[in-house]
């Protein structure tokens, strides 16, 4: 490589051969024609492997990983991850039945998600699966088809912490929320638990996501663990397992560094003496979604078209936000920003020009790159977008124009 390409846009997880990037041991090319058509996701196995263990080495031993399945749903994806982390965490009757077809036992998977209707709660008591129960409501509707259905729920609490996870972009605890139950009106909940009969698992905090700052989750780790110890003495059993969430975030743009896990893991060694001691027989559990898949994949779309219109150039490829809507900015991000993009099939050029990349949708909105300078594109060259193997598919509005879906793969 020489040094013309801007080193922040230049994701080492996939190298580079002849100038041409590798996915899963293969040159990108090749793996287009594997596919057959464009646009495609990929997904690197061996990437989402090396994560996981790059989280045992920094974690302490005793935390059970889970995965959040809803960052990437593919159900190859969460066969592979059934067979590395110690749960799946689902959010509808639709992500447990992919989970349920994989080998990880019922009784680690749990199911949160507020407004869970009656028809899903059978499904999820009837499969063994833990609910995460998120309001009184919800309480009482579960005991109620348990009886009916002569089976024990087992069920945790979704607690909505007093605090929120500083600096998360994505906060979703803390304050008033749609999620979980009010720390304070939770020892109320844990004496009807106990009268209802049913089966305590424990408690599960999450307070955001996509949190780069490893201080921000090394505080939110202790205020949760804080706040689980403090729950769990008006439990009606010990709690087998408090789950304190997630938020790692990854970087997606320009200036994001890296999480510091080292620093949470050593926080984490630290909280857990003290947790043994309290609560020897409770499991701790983080719940992570986006952390274990993001970097692991890419889409992949083609340039159909150059298009200049008064001096500013635009690719036209057969992708868009329909597909990617991240990646377009309108997944929830205040300001726009790029995602690190690059010529797959031709990574450096010494003909470099500023682009801006958009899809086929009849909407500006539709514009994956804005203003971005890179090698010189042609025609059927391949656009690849980094950093997608989480929010990304599933996360996007494929029915708008009805342009067909593209395929997945796990290579
Ligand atoms: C979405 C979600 C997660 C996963 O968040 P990531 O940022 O993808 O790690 C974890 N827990 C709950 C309850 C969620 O809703």
């Amino acid at each position: 490589m020489n040094n013309i390409y801007p080193k922040h846009l230049l994701m080492t997880q996939f190298p580079i051969h002849d100038n041409c990037l590798q996915v899963g041991g293969m040159p990108l090319t090749q793996l287009a024609q594997r596919v057959g058509a464009t646009p495609f996701y990929a997904y690197d196995r061996q990437l989402i492997t090396e994560r996981v263990t790059l989280l045992r080495t920094c974690l302490p031993p005793e935390i059970r990983l889970h995965y959040s399945m809803k960052a990437n749903p593919m159900p190859a994806v969460v066969q592979h991850m059934s067979g590395l982390v110690d749960g799946i965490d689902v959010a509808s009757v639709g992500e447990m039945q992919v989970a349920l077809n994989t080998p990880m036992p019922p009784n680690l998977i749990s199911f949160a998600g507020p407004g869970k209707g009656r028809n899903e709660l059978s499904c999820a008591i009837a499969a063994g699966i833990i609910l995460n129960m998120e309001s009184e409501q919800e309480m009482e509707c579960v005991a109620n088809l348990g009886q009916y259905l002569g089976i024990c729920p087992k069920v945790a609490v979704r607690v909505n912490p007093n605090f929120e996870l500083r600096s998360s972009s994505v906060k979703m605890g803390g304050g008033s929320r749609q999620f979980g139950v009010d720390s304070e009106r939770v020892p109320a909940m844990l004496t009807r638990i106990d009268e209802l009969g049913l089966d305590f698992e424990g408690f599960h905090i999450f307070s955001g996501s996509q949190s780069l700052k490893a201080e921000a989750i090394q505080e939110s780790h202790e205020k949760t663990l804080q706040l689980g110890m403090r729950l769990a003495q008006d439990a009606p059993s010990p709690a087998r397992l408090i789950n304190i969430g997630g938020g790692f975030g990854v970087p997606y743009f320009p200036g994001d560094q890296a999480l510091d896990l080292m620093s949470i893991g050593e926080n984490l060694y630290r909280l857990l003496k003290n947790i043994k001691q309290q609560l020897p027989e409770t499991k701790i559990a983080l719940e992570l979604g986006r952390y274990f898949v993001a970097e692991a994949g890419i889409y992949v779309c083609r340039v159909l078209e150059r298009k200049i219109s008064r001096g500013k150039v635009f690719l036209l490829t057969d992708g868009g936000l329909h597909h990617h809507l991240a990646a377009s900015g309108n997944f929830g991000q205040v300001i726009r920003k790029n995602y690190p993009v690059v010529l797959g099939n031709r990574v450096e050029g010494t003909e470099r020009e500023t682009v801006s990349i958009v899809g086929r949708l009849c909407t500006p909105l539709d514009l994956l790159i804005d203003e971005m300078e890179m090698t010189k594109a042609q025609i059927g060259d391949l656009i690849v977008v980094f950093q997608s193997g989480a929010y990304g598919l599933t996360s996007s509005p494929t029915a708008f124009l009805n342009h067909p879906i593209p395929p997945e793969i796990l290579i």
